[in-house]
């Protein structure tokens, strides 16, 4: 499916487009994609491979439904006495279950099985996979993926395909195998080698390098770089309007044409790669950058201060101009031309 907004090619079943945060149309339901192999160690032993989605989905529900029932009988005959140690407790069931379930490798919705068409040579897969090979971590603090040398979550990488971009910010669809099934992940990544270094899966969940890659972050009303739109959502409600070409928001010397757009914040979120990408304070804004407590009325000394940055930025004089400051973790802060903005931004130019 495409984004209506900007035409952006989306993961099938996503709530937001990725690129530019614009709701999902709600009309088709996604066909169901072809299915990916049950998590090693959930599926019962000589169960049948699943063959079709809603039955998987029937097995998996089954499954979870017979671990609850395990679990709940387990802790009555622990609390009655029957078993002794190392029997099963709700708990390892509660945790097994949450653990098999968080794994969006296995567990996700894959898009464009089937529609892959250039694989990446031996030599540069070997490249991109050391670029993003490790843990990753979601908000929760939970390790979901770790990228090896030839394998994801222990399934092998039979090849990465239809790759675009470059080095650090990139993205390709890679394609999978466990127990003779093969199937597609989409992965994106955007890596400086800082706090900000995000793998997004399938366009719709953003993970980082750290367990609490947030907690350094700068922040305005909670929200932080990096925050999928479900987390944006949770923190500041639905935008009064997805900016676009034909709606845009022009402040001091830039148009912002994408993003969720707050006017009676004065803030707008642009989203990209499937987590956001920038946050502006307009002028007139009572928010404020949290970590300084600076917003589009303070002056460049006070956020030279702030930050310890080694001297004062300059306001652009002109729509041509930039202005820009480095304040760690790969966050980069823009002043617009008479500060009708500042805009916090994981890129630098
Ligand atoms: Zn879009």
């Amino acid at each position: 499916m495409f984004c209506e907004k900007c035409g952006t090619k989306m993961p099938e079943g996503s709530r937001f487009c990725p690129e530019c945060g614009a709701p999902a149309a709600t009309a088709a339901q996604p066909a169901q994609p072809p299915v990916p192999p049950p998590a090693a160690g959930f599926s019962p032993q000589g169960s049948a491979q699943p063959d079709g989605g809603s039955k998987n989905l029937a097995l998996g529900i089954g499954i979870a439904a017979l671990v609850l029932l395990l679990a709940g009988g387990g802790f009555a005959a622990w609390h009655f006495g029957w078993l002794g140690k190392g029997d099963i407790t709700m708990e390892a069931a509660a945790k097994q279950e949450a653990e098999e379930v968080a794994d969006p490798i296995r567990a996700s919705i894959p898009m464009g099985t089937g529609n892959v068409n250039r694989k990446l040579d031996e030599k540069l897969t070997e490249k991109f996979l050391r670029i993003i090979q490790g843990d990753w971590y979601d908000s929760k603090g939970r390790k979901l993926v770790t990228v090896g040398d030839t394998q994801i979550n222990d399934c092998k990488i039979e090849g990465i395909y239809d790759l675009a971009g470059g080095g650090g910010l990139a993205g390709g669809t890679f394609r999978l195998q466990e127990n003779g099934q093969e199937w597609d992940v989409r992965l994106d990544w955007n890596i400086s080698k800082s706090d900000l270094d995000s793998l997004s899966v399938n366009g719709n969940q953003t993970l980082h390098r750290t367990a609490d890659a947030a907690a350094d972050l700068e922040t305005v009303s909670g929200v932080c770089l990096g925050m999928t739109p479900e987390q944006v959502e949770q923190k500041l409600g639905k935008p009064s309007s997805n900016l676009g070409k034909d709606n845009a928001v022009t402040a001091g010397d830039y148009t912002f044409s994408k993003g969720w757009y707050y006017p009676d914040k004065g803030l707008i979120i642009v989203f990209g790669n499937g987590s956001v990408e920038g946050i502006a304070l307009l002028k007139g804004s009572k928010l404020r950058f949290e970590k300084s407590g600076l917003n589009c009325q303070s002056s460049l000394e006070e956020y030279a201060k702030a930050y310890g940055l080694q001297r004062t930025p300059q306001l652009p004089k002109n729509r041509y101009m930039s202005s820009q400051a480095s304040i760690g973790n790969g966050q980069t802060l823009y002043f617009g031309m008479d500060m009708e903005y500042v805009l916090l931004s994981i890129y630098a130019t």
